[in-house]
Formats: structure tokens, C-alpha cells, sequence
């Protein structure tokens, strides 16, 4: 069932809260991406994200909560994640933190770590969170590796009737997932960029941040593992497009080839950073839905939100582990199962 938040959020608050009290896995629109919601305290619904999304038990999960005092109930604030807290909760960006000992998240949920992931969300899904009383382990709404949906269609199309329900609350407004962040005896360490651009990180937090493992990531490409990936083949830094390729480009440059490429999409006509972030995804989906054998994208600067768009495309260019025709039946299987 899909139901539409604008149209009667009180209904889809009192459904989702039914489904979850229940120990359903059900989809929510957050303000960075579509999440797929269970109850974080609950093994057994956390079990079920995990077989859901096909997610390896290793990679832990964001725990959502409505305000600090739940986060406090499982987590220790230190007081350079409370003044970022302070500043950017509600909002896109996850704190790594101490777990509390005395409350502990199921292991599950945390892989058995000693630090947990928690975020405060913005607009309904915080107002869901409020009312269920719990916090939500919610990773984005899309099989483990591919694309994140950021439209309820997206969802509808990647789990079909095995999502119960489905709150469309229309496009979400930032596009990507939230930046990844954790206090360490020395600074701040970004473990992923994302929706809070890491410039008004820095300012706020006064202290240097490492991105060690980013730039190695940047220095290797080739060891990156897969992942956002759409059904096409992805090649960045395209200064011309071939006739076989699609483009994704933004502001209002002309790209040699793109005349005669198979199709253009522009990801922002005023080349904003926020909008291509924002129309990133469900671009590379309608290119795949329109059949894009090569993507080819031109390069975004490593600045605001295209820190965390370059970090997507690389792992969307990352070479997989199946040849295209195992990609190809492995969709048609997912498909046929559904
Ligand atoms: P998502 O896939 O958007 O739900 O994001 C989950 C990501 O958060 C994981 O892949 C990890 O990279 C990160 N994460 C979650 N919990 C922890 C933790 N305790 N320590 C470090 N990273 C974490
Ligand atoms: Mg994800």
C-alpha cells in the first residue's frame, strides 16, 4: 500500500506506527533519501532490513531518533558531537558515538560495535519518530549496492508488493545520503560525505577533519567496492560524450558529442550543487529505465554537496563483480522473484 503523506499525514503516521509496532519493515521519505524502517530496538525487524535489503550483517545501520533526549537513552554525546548536534540536528548528518552501556542497541542493529550511528531526521519522519517513542534503523530503500530511491516510485519499483507499506511524501529535498561523521582524540573524521556540506562542518567544529580514507579512496579507484550503481556502465570526468553514451552534465555548457549521444540529461540547467545532488539518482535510474548502455558524467567539483556526488559516481563507476550479462539476469531474477 502507498500511502501519500501530503494528502493525510495523520493517517500515515497512525499506519506506520501500527506496521512497526508490529515488526514490519515499511518505507519512509526522510529528507535525504527514501529509508527502509523497523524498529532499531527489535532484532527480529532489524533482521528483516538486512534480508530485505540484501545487506551484508557486517555494515551497520543509522539509528533515527526524534530528539536528543532518545539519543542520550543510547548513546554518550561528547562535547564536540553535542555542539555539532546543536547546531545541525535535525538535519543530514550522523554521528558515529559511544554506545550507552547501560541501553544497549540489539547487535544487530550496531554489528556488535561499540559505537552506534544516530541521526536526528528532519520534517515527517522525525514527527513518525516521535510517535512511535522508538528510534528507526532506517538505510536507504533500494537493494544493497544499487541506486538509493528518492521517490516512492523508486521503491515501488525496486521491492514491488514485498514492501507492505510505501509513505510517499514526494522527492526528497537533499538527494543524498547524510554525512558521516566521528569525534577521534585528534579532530573529526568524515567516514562518508554526504547532505551537510563538510565546509559548515568545519566552521562549527573548530577542528581539523580527516579525510584520510577519502582521499585514499580517490587514489585508488580501483579498489572501491561497487556500490550505488545503476544498470549501465558509469565513465566520470567525460570532457566529450560518444555517440553510444548518455550525458550527464549540468549548467549550460555544451559537451562535444552531445549533439550526437544517445541522450543528455542535465542534472542542474544553473549548475547548482544542490540541485544536481538533489536530481543525482533518479537521473541514473531514468537513464537506465530509457536503456543507457554508458553513462558518461562530467567532472563535478570536489565542493559543497559534489563532495558527496563524487563519492557516489566513483562507487557507481567502480568495477563490479558481475559482467554485464550477470548483471542483466541477476536483475531479471530480482524481478521475476517479486
Ligand atoms: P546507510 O547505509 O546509509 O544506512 O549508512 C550506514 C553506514 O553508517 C554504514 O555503512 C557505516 O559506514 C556507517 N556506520 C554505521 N554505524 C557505524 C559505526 N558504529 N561505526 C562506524 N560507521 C558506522
Ligand atoms: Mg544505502
Amino acid at each position: 500500500m502507498i500511502i501519500d503523506v501530503a494528502a493525510d499525514p495523520g493517517r500515515a503516521i497512525a499506519s506506520a506506527v501500527r506496521a512497526l509496532r508490529s515488526g514490519a519493515v515499511i518505507a519512509v521519505p526522510t529528507e535525504t533519501v527514501y529509508g527502509l524502517a523497523a524498529d532499531a530496538t527489535d532484532a527480529d525487524a532489524v533482521s528483516r532490513i538486512f534480508e530485505i535489503k540484501r545487506r551484508p550483517s557486517f555494515n551497520p545501520l543509522i539509528c533515527h531518533c526524534s530528539d536528543l533526549e532518545m539519543v542520550r537513552k543510547y548513546a554518550i554525546l561528547d562535547p564536540i558531537s553535542l555542539r555539532l548536534a546543536d547546531r545541525f540536528w535535525p538535519g543530514p548528518m550522523t554521528l558515529v558515538l559511544n554506545a550507552n552501556p547501560t541501553c544497549r542497541l540489539p547487535s544487530k542493529t550496531t554489528a556488535g560495535l561499540a559505537t552506534v550511528a544516530i541521526r536526528i531526521p528532519l520534517g515527517f519522519s522525525n514527527d513518525l519518530i516521535k510517535s512511535y517513542g522508538k528510534p528507526l534503523a532506517a538505510p536507504s530503500a533500494n537493494i544493497s549496492g544499487r541506486v538509493s530511491a528518492t521517490k516512492a516510485a523508486h521503491v515501488k519499483n525496486e521491492f514491488g508488493d514485498a514492501m507492505p507499506l510505501i509513505l510517499d511524501g514526494g522527492p526528497t529535498k537533499i538527494g543524498v545520503e547524510s554525512t558521516i561523521l566521528m569525534v577521534r582524540e585528534n579532530g573529526l573524521e568524515l567516514l562518508r560525505p554526504g547532505g551537510l556540506p563538510i565546509e559548515l562542518v568545519e566552521r562549527v567544529a573548530g577542528l581539523p577533519i580527516d579525510m584520510r580514507d577519502l582521499v585514499g579512496e580517490v587514489l585508488a579507484p580501483g579498489m572501491l567496492t561497487s556500490h550505488y550503481a545503476p544498470r549501465a556502465f558509469v565513465r566520470l570526468n567525460a570532457t566529450r560524450v560518444g555517440p553510444d553514451e548518455t550525458l550527464l552534465k549540468y549548467g549550460d555548457l555544451s559537451v562535444p558529442g552531445e549533439d550526437t549521444c544517445a541522450r543528455v540529461f542535465n542534472l542542474s540547467a544553473d549548475g547548482d550543487l544542490e540541485e544536481l545532488a538533489a536530481n543525482l539518482y533518479a537521473t541514473l535510474k531514468a537513464a537506465d529505465d530509457r536503456g543507457a548502455s554508458t553513462i558518461a558524467v562530467v567532472p563535478v567539483p570536489d565542493e559543497g554537496l559534489g563532495l558527496a556526488v563524487n563519492d557516489r559516481l566513483r562507487r557507481a563507476a567502480a568495477p563490479r563483480s558481475l559482467t554485464p550479462k550477470e548483471l542483466e539476469l541477476a536483475y531479471a531474477d530480482q524481478r521475476n522473484a517479486l
